[in-house]
């Protein structure tokens, strides 16, 4: 069976005297032993989900099942899952050990249980030999580990992530998401992660649902959201993408001074395509690929690739960005015709 459970959940909320919808009726089937992450911008409901399979909030309408069973009624605290905050929420009076053993305390489980089982995830979360510290005397990353470690120690069955690295610089985001995937397989349970940033989804998950607007645009895998997404929202939100639009006839879009292939495809499309399928040059293909004029407008060094902005023969507002990757598979690029910025011609 499932872990986790959505069906056609709806949130609504009255926000001075008006009906506002946060979830609009997401349904989502996460299994067991997932890495599953909810990816979206700020205010598309991401929370509110969450808040709703932990049990913080009811549903206005649809239903939440956990491991099978129908919990839409059921209070957070008899629910077999846990969740972890941004704001770690730790004791700051505690020490690291009393903070990691408190739900246990609570419980009134044995001494030598209590011992074993904070001592096995602080080894987890490789905080051994940390035990006596308080919180402030740890840095950021270190605190979100006791508190990962703490949601931990009672073995849900599933864990709840919202925006949990939200808090840290880059450099240690980086090497947390990287840590957290690995404790991920070390426990073996099912973890929903919630995040705005796509890079981190794509590092990180199995599957991902990326939301927008209170629904579910898309749910696949990072490459399948990466390389075929479902919307233009979607292709927007991850990523660097180019849109074209206009009117398709005979399987072409007309654009740019030349054309785009949309074999299957009649009347108003948008195409999107990824900068690094581009490649630039002076001359027209001969192999019947899409190709369009332009003129490199600006070319941007960014280390590992050039980022190029071309302005399409026609005017048409479509193309955002192409980038070129600066590597010896993109060797049409002509850097002589960009430095000067003649017409050029872009392929994919
Ligand atoms: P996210 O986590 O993706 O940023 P949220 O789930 O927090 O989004 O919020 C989704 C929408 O619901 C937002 O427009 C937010 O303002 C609204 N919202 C969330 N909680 C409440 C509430 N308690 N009362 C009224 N509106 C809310
Ligand atoms: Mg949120």
């Amino acid at each position: 069976t499932s872990a986790i459970e959505l069906e056609n959940v709806v949130k609504e909320y009255l926000s001075h005297g008006e009906v506002v919808q946060a979830v609009k009726g997401v349904s989502l089937d996460i299994a067991e032993g997932e890495f599953f992450s909810l990816l979206g911008p700020s205010g598309c409901g991401k929370t509110t989900t969450m808040r709703m399979i932990a049990g913080f909030e009811a549903p206005s309408k649809g239903l939440v099942k956990l491991h099978g069973q129908d919990v839409t009624n059921v209070p957070p605290n008899k629910r077999d899952v846990n969740m972890v905050f941004q704001s770690y929420a730790l004791f700051p009076h505690m020490s690291v050990w009393d903070n990691v053993a408190f739900g246990l305390k609570q419980r009134k489980t044995p001494q030598d249980e209590i011992k074993r089982r904070v001592g096995e995830m602080l080894e987890i979360v490789d905080l051994t030999g940390r035990e006596k510290r308080r919180p402030r005397e740890m840095s950021g990353g270190q605190q979100q580990r006791v508190a990962l470690a703490r949601a931990l120690v009672n073995r849900p069955r599933a864990l709840l992530l919202d925006e949990p690295l939200g808090a840290l610089d880059l450099k240690l985001r980086q090497a947390m998401q990287i840590e957290l995937k690995r404790i991920q397989r070390e426990v073996g349970i099912t973890f929903v992660y919630v995040t705005h940033d796509q890079n981190e989804a794509l590092t990180m998950s199995d599957r991902i649902a990326v939301m927008n607007d209170g629904l579910v645009e898309q749910l696949a895998g990072p490459r399948e959201i990466y390389e075929r997404p479902a919307t233009a929202f979607v292709a927007g939100f991850i990523g660097t993408s180019n849109l074209l639009a206009g009117s398709a006839t005979g399987g072409e879009l007309k654009i740019g001074g030349g054309r785009v292939l949309v074999p299957g495809h009649e009347g108003d499309v948008r195409v999107t395509v990824r900068p690094e399928k581009i490649t630039i040059g002076t001359e027209e293909p001969s192999n019947g690929l899409s190709a369009v004029r332009g003129t490199v407008a600006e070319v941007v060094y960014l280390g590992t690739y050039n980022s190029y902005a071309v302005s399409l023969a026609d005017g048409a507002d479509a193309t955002e960005r192409s980038e070129g990757a600066n590597q010896t598979q993109h060797g049409n690029r002509d850097d002589r015709a960009a430095a000067r910025g003649g017409t050029i011609i872009t392929v994919f």
